[in-house]
């Protein structure tokens, strides 16, 4: 290879790397903002997907999807955690794999489980089927039938039977079947795969929190309104320490706190209410991004506002109108 198309492959490759990073801040933003901060995997027929990922990664398959949030995991980005193991077709891939029992000896699949009984008052012993009649369990020798009150009969144990070529087993052989290519596999060729959940880690969480679109418009909305704002600034309270806020806005002698909580966790709004007793300010409200209803209720209980909104929209009516009753 020359010189020049050596350089040409490094620049390309270079290139190809910037993209890739873009995309995946892209992604993380994405999901972020969406208040997804864990990625729960779900199994079909054409392997194993990521739901709330797939729709930020439109051009990518399940493949890739998965491929790009192991990169990420390396990189410290997602943490990943082991929530299950699953069979995995060795031909496609897929996750759909029913298994059968077979027969040792023939390889059919017409096995069945079945017992060994032996009539106690006359000794002979067979296999249940042996005994099975029309009307009930019937001895094949004596012609009495078998009642288990008193019990007339003993179950010697349980082994396989081969339909096919009758052969007795204990043990039947495992074959898995994959419902996607139809094709067998063992359990030395199957896979046997660890399945991840991703969590995003609460570095980028607040990495990407601290530039949600919502907190910017809200900051815009309330300079508007005469208020001096701060994003992601702290304040001293009466003990001494400072506790830092995503909003804080001021205006003469009102002063108004804004937390953001993007899973609607309880421990969001319960700091929340710690730094208000410290600090006192006029209003205390919480952006709950997560959709739930539980802060809503602690919030009536702690002297909190809460106000449900998206971590991309723009100022919710409902954060104007309480803004109208705190000045
Ligand atoms: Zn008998
Ligand atoms: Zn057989
Ligand atoms: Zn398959």
């Amino acid at each position: 290879m020359n010189k020049n198309a050596e350089e040409k492959q490094k620049e390309q490759a270079i290139e190809a790397d910037v993209e890739a990073k873009a995309q995946e801040l892209e992604f993380l933003r994405g999901i972020v903002r969406k208040g997804i901060l864990e990625l729960q995997p779900s199994f079909d027929k054409s392997g194993i997907s990521y739901h709330d990922a797939a729709p930020l990664l439109k051009d990518k398959d399940a493949p890739a999807v998965k491929s790009l949030l192991e990169g990420l995991a390396q990189k410290g980005t997602l943490k990943s955690k082991v929530v299950d193991r699953v069979l995995i077709c060795p031909h496609c891939g897929s996750p759909e794999v029913h298994s059968k029992f077979t027969c040792p000896r023939c390889n059919s699949e017409s096995v069945a489980l079945t017992q060994l009984i032996e009539h106690k008052k006359c000794g002979y012993t067979g296999t249940l089927s042996d005994f099975s009649k029309p009307n009930g369990l019937v001895c094949p020798r004596c012609g009495v039938i078998l009642t288990s009150d008193p019990m007339d009969y003993r179950i010697i144990g349980n082994f396989y039977q081969c339909e096919n070529c009758g052969n007795r087993f204990d043990k039947p052989e495992v074959k898995h079947v994959c419902q996607n290519c139809g094709k067998p596999s063992t359990f030395q060729d199957v896979k046997y795969e660890k399945v991840f959940s991703y969590r995003v880690s609460d570095e980028v969480v607040r990495e990407i929190g601290s530039t949600l679109p919502i907190l910017e418009n809200i900051r815009v909305f309330l300079s508007d309104k005469g208020f001096t704002v701060k994003l992601h600034s702290e304040v001293a309270g009466t003990s001494g320490v400072k506790s830092s806020f995503a909003v804080i806005a001021e205006k003469g002698d009102t002063r108004i706190v804004v937390d953001t909580s993007l899973e609607g966790n309880k421990n969001d709004i319960v700091a929340l209410l710690a730094k208000k007793v410290d600090v006192n300010p006029t209003r205390a409200l919480i952006l709950d991004l997560s959709g739930g209803a539980e802060l809503a209720t602690l919030g009536k209980i702690y002297g909190i506002d809460v106000v449900t909104a998206k971590a991309d929209q723009k100022v919710p009516k409902e954060f104007e109108e309480l803004l109208a009753t705190y000045v």
